[in-house]
């Protein structure tokens, strides 16, 4: 394993606290930059926010070289460099999307060995101009980031990243240093081969994010329960996750007739659109943004407070990538996944029919659909389990959590909160719903039977006569989403079974014996649009101290600031550090300096201006200064 050896350790210290305005590395970093520094191959393999970019910006920094970074989106790279420009950081990027004139600047400035970071894509290392222009400047490492895309096992998959396969023949002697948070050791595998990656140092991180509140919670009206969850969320960044794109079109549109300033991103739009949405998230001139797994890899806001999944992913790595858009900035946040056990069904519906639908060997087709399967089934049991879902995370990515065996469990899930709620009737509730899937015969739906049991007048109710059976409205208190939603847990629970198809029709399994003749307890969740959600310790922690209107009306100047200089708030400060800047109420340019995210740079930018502010704020309400953190 490469360690930093004391002068490096001090270089890192020094210009950490310059250009970003930090005091300390994160688990894995020194590592990281260590192998980059020696010049060492590695596979580095952090969560979503653990911090691999420091570990490819440090190394060049103190070698004082040269280093390529291939990015797989140029949104991606823009943000990027805006970012380190902005800490005074000597990057610069060349792709496609700019004007002739810029990339003569940025080649100017290669020339002149201005920069230490070069952001590339995968395509330009077919150029062989601009291969031979990288020789020159001597450049002897890269950095491939989101390394993942180069694998088909990756739920990114991206062929233009298959050319980096050359890049071993086109700089034989230079080191390759892959980064990614997909843990699964498939695709490590798959990286190390197609990168043929020499020797290469691993670094696998921790994949708990115990910033994150998981809430798992029965779906019965998924646009009542999102606006209930985006309430607790005023004003703050989320993202909500839908299966289809009508789904995210709807979704939206409820949200913006709830007062909530949204939009929905899918890949149905155009590149226009799509890039405005972005802009306008990034902006913050829009709050939530309502989209199908095809948004997230492009943005770059940290300070998402809350994602929410109105049906289940496909898969626990979906869920894990979706989630960990959340809270990058290290500040608490909350997961919300609003869940039936119908979405499985659906899924696997989805999987068998583009399995048929699709051309090949059909035993490489099958062998693909029962790899999908199983993904689901996973996904599935996570949901429907009632234990610390923290725990459960880690156990799947071959981790443990520390906190989970903790008194009172992490602290930061529904389970371990106490707010899962089960229903206090659930045997009586599953036997009146066992008893009408006898009653119809076998031969309906689940949306027949909730109807039967809600005492609905519904067409296929009058046409066979439904009205007259003994279950007939016995669930008339319940409304019908809740009832369906109930009867989709009896499924999950294997008292019924659902026949596959367009028309899924519900049976008894032999389970729902025992449960009819009174021999066996059930226990179903409660489905409710309010569900319980208390405060975790990460959140009350987060705010301790802060004055919130004085952390708000610094929002607003971080805002003004960005539009001045048309560029996104985060490069301006990250929410951390005006939450730094509301709780400490610093007075001199002193203390302010010592601002968690505060370095030279940005003091000089901007230290005057937040100064200005608190002082204002401060005066005017009679708030202590310079507190102690
Ligand atoms: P990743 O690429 O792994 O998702 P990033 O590199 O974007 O994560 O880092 C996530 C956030 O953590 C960023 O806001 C970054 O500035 C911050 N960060 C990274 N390293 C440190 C550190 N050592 N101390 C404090 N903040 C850090
Ligand atoms: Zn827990």
């Amino acid at each position: 394993m490469p360690a930093l050896d004391e002068a490096a350790r001090q270089s890192v210290h020094e210009l950490l606290r310059r250009h970003f305005g930090y005091d300390s590395l994160r688990p894995l970093q020194a590592e990281a930059i260590a192998a980059g520094l020696a010049r060492q191959d590695s596979l580095v393999v952090l969560p979503t926010g653990g911090g691999k970019s420091i570990c490819y910006q440090m190394p060049p920094l103190i070698a004082q070289r040269l280093d390529v970074v291939v990015s797989p989106l140029i949104a991606l790279m823009k943000d990027q460099v805006d970012g380190l420009v902005a800490n005074g950081y000597p990057a610069a990027a060349l792709h496609s999307g700019m004007s002739e004139d810029d990339r003569a600047a940025v080649r100017h400035g290669l020339q002149e060995g201005r920069y230490r970071l070069l952001f590339v894509s995968p395509e330009r290392l077919s150029n062989d101009a601009f291969v031979a222009g990288l020789r020159r400047y001597g450049v002897s490492s890269f950095a491939i980031d989101e390394a993942h895309c180069i694998s088909q096992w990756g739920h990114d998959f991206r062929p233009e990243y298959r050319q980096l396969a050359r890049l071993r023949e086109l700089f034989p002697g230079a080191s390759l240093h892959a980064f990614t948070a997909t843990a699964t050791p498939r695709v490590r595998e798959d990286i190390r081969e197609q990168l043929a990656l020499r020797e290469p140092v691993e670094l696998v991180g921790n994949f708990d994010r115990p910033n994150l509140t998981y809430r798992i919670v029965p779906r019965i009206k998924a646009r009542d329960q999102t606006i209930e969850i985006l309430s607790r969320h005023h004003g703050e960044a989320g993202i909500v996750y839908c299966l289809s794109r009508r789904e995210t079109e709807e979704m939206a549109a409820a949200l913006v007739a709830a007062g909530i300033k949204a939009a929905h991103y899918h890949a149905g739009l155009s590149a226009d659109q799509r890039n405005r949405t972005q802009e306008q998230f990034s902006e913050e001139k829009l709050d939530v943004v309502v989209a199908t797994v095809a948004f997230g890899m492009g943005i770059d806001r940290g300070d998402v407070r809350c994602v929410i999944h109105a049906a289940m992913p496909k898969s626990i790595e979906h869920y894990q990538q979706e989630t960990g858009r959340a809270g990058r900035d290290g500040l608490e946040a909350e997961c919300v996944l609003l869940h039936s056990p119908a979405d499985s069904i659906r899924w696997e519906g989805l999987m068998r029919r583009s399995t048929s639908e699709a051309e090949g060997d059909p035993a490489t087709l099958d062998a693909a659909l029962d790899a999908q399967l199983k993904l689901l089934r996973d996904m599935q049991r996570f949901c429907s389990a009632v234990t610390c879902r923290h725990r459960a995370l880690c156990r799947y990515f071959g981790q443990e959590s520390a906190d989970a065996d903790a008194p009172g469990g992490c602290g930061a899930c529904d389970c371990c909160l106490g707010e899962v709620e089960t229903l206090h009737d659930s045997t009586l509730a599953a036997r009146q719903i066992l008893s009408a899937v006898a009653r119809v015969q076998q031969r309906f739906g689940a949306k027949h039977v909730a109807d039967v049991l809600h005492g609905a007048a519904s067409e296929n109710v009058i046409k066979w006569g439904h009205q007259e059976l003994s279950v007939y409205g016995l669930m008339r208190e319940r409304p019908l989403p809740a009832i369906q939603n109930l009867v989709y847990q009896l499924v999950d629970a294997g008292l019924l079974a659902s026949t596959g198809g367009d028309r899924p029709v519900l049976t008894l399994t032999p389970h729902a014996m025992p449960v009819l003749k009174g021999e066996v307890e059930v226990t179903l969740l409660r489905p409710r649009i309010k569900a319980k959600a208390t405060k975790s310790a990460v959140a009350e922690a987060g705010w301790k101290g802060v004055d919130r209107d004085l952390f708000e009306w610094l929002r607003q100047l971080r805002r003004r600031i960005a539009e001045r200089i048309g560029k996104p708030p985060y490069v301006v400060f990250a929410d951390e550090t005006l939450r730094e800047m509301a709780r400490r109420r610093p007075s001199t340019l002193e203390g302010f300096a010592r601002l968690r995210g505060v370095g030279a740079r940005k003091l000089r930018d901007y230290g005057d201006e937040f100064l200005a502010a608190i002082e204002g704020s401060c005066r005017e309400r009679g708030l202590g200064r310079d507190m102690e953190s």
